[in-house]
């Protein structure tokens, strides 16, 4: 079979975990905040700082109305990572310096690096830790979360959909335990945000970090979201100004909140239409290329798992090899952070993988600019690449 290809640009782009590119319709709100509109937002003498100061209340109240939260309850970060610090270091010093009586703080091992580090980084400070395991399929054990949340316990950091195997965990069962116990809940969103519906009251979330670049906004801002009512209480990590409720000083960006208030106004009008397609073209994908290629197992849940994501093991191949042998697909191993780092990823380890199988496992991420045309190309090049790839096993 050949492919007519005319209309797809190449390499295609299969790595939306990694990061989305900017919508164009984000880009154009973005723009006069660059040039003319150069105010800063937290001058309130004059129009130039009220404009900018208007335009960073519109940009709250759009991120707010995604997840079902208060304007007053959004805080403006640099991107999930600082959200994440800020979040699970922000919650132990308060605690540390105000109460001082809880002492456990519950995470996930299967957690982006940047939720693993900050949580091992208070375990120094004197904090009792617990890296709760994963099953098979990647979620939290409902029984084991049961078991280590206590009076004793400050925090758990659950994250919504993971960012190599996209599997979702069950939010609503673990905010009804963590606020029947007293216990902040504080969840990884980064991924989910914008692909899924997110509701911060029925999921009892406290805390809740969110990125720019994983839903069509620019890279450099993200969110935190404070729990007011009851309070979710967190010192700041930057000493300064006093800015966004005194929990993050700094000066805003208003390109970039402006930015990521529009990402999130389009994904949540977009957002079911949207999760259908990707379902669809996900589907499309599978169906084709198992019956192009044997023993591909997909990693994690079908099930829970978010629509654009594909984490494929594939039998007999070195994921690194198919890389080389399909250059006119861009897509990655394991996760971005940490693929020039050659070990295998903490998520395939935890779901149960040999360090083999997660050789050979790839992650195929599809979003809101691919087409089913881009789809078959794409199953097309990689079962020629696995074929290839085979082959050349088979005849070393
Ligand atoms: C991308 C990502 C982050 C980091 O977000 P940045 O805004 O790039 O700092 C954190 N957690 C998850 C799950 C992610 O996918």
């Amino acid at each position: 079979m050949t492919m007519d290809t005319a209309n797809i640009k190449l390499p295609v782009y299969l790595d939306y975990h990694a990061s989305t590119p900017v919508d164009p319709r984000v880009l154009e709100v973005m723009l006069p905040w660059f040039t003319e509109k150069f105010g800063n937002p937290h001058s309130s003498s004059h129009s130039f700082g009220r404009e900018a100061a208007e335009a960073v209340e519109k940009a709250r109240g759009q991120v707010a109305d995604l997840i079902g939260a208060d304007p007053r309850e959004i805080i403006f970060t640099s991107g999930a990572t600082e959200s994440n610090n800020l979040a699970i270091k922000g919650a132990a010093n308060f605690e540390r310096h105000h109460r001082n009586k809880r002492r456990r703080i519950v995470t996930l091992v299967s957690e982006h690096k940047c939720v693993l580090e900050s949580v091992r980084d208070v375990e120094r400070e004197g904090f009792e830790t617990v890296f709760l395991p994963v099953d098979q399929d990647g979620r939290v054990s409902m029984a084991d979360l049961d078991r280590v949340v206590d009076d004793e316990t400050l925090l758990v950091s659950i994250m919504a959909a993971n960012n190599e195997i996209g599997v979702l965990q069950p939010l609503e069962e673990i905010g009804a335990l963590t606020r029947e116990r007293g216990v902040l809940f504080h969840t990884d969103a980064a991924q989910a945000v914008g692909k899924i519906p997110i509701d911060v009251e029925g999921a009892n979330i406290d805390l809740l970090s969110i990125s720019g670049h994983k839903l069509y906004g620019p890279k450099g801002v993200g969110v935190l979201f404070m729990r007011r009512r009851p309070r979710a209480r967190i010192e700041p990590l930057f000493s300064g100004g006093g800015q966004e409720r005194t929990i993050r000083s700094g000066t805003l960006a208003p390109p970039l909140v402006v930015g990521i208030g529009e990402a999130c106004a389009i994904a949540g009008q977009e957002l079911e239409e949207e999760r259908g397609r990707l379902t669809a073209l996900r589907h499309r994908f599978l169906e084709r290329f198992n019956a192009r290629v044997g023993g591909a197992v997909l990693n994690g849940s079908l099930e829970n798992r978010l629509p654009g994501n594909i984490s494929l093991r594939i039998e007999g191949v070195d994921a690194l090899a198919l890389i080389d042998l399909a250059p006119d697909l861009a897509f990655s191993t394991g996760s971005a952070c940490t693929s020039d780092v050659v070990e295998p990823s903490h998520v395939l380890r935890a779901i149960g993988l040999e360090d083999g199988q997660a050789g050979s496992s790839i992650r195929l991420g599809l979003g809101r600019f691919t087409t089913a045309d881009e789809v078959d190309f794409a199953v097309d090049h990689l079962a020629e690449a696995v074929g290839q790839s085979r082959r050349q096993a088979g005849a070393a």
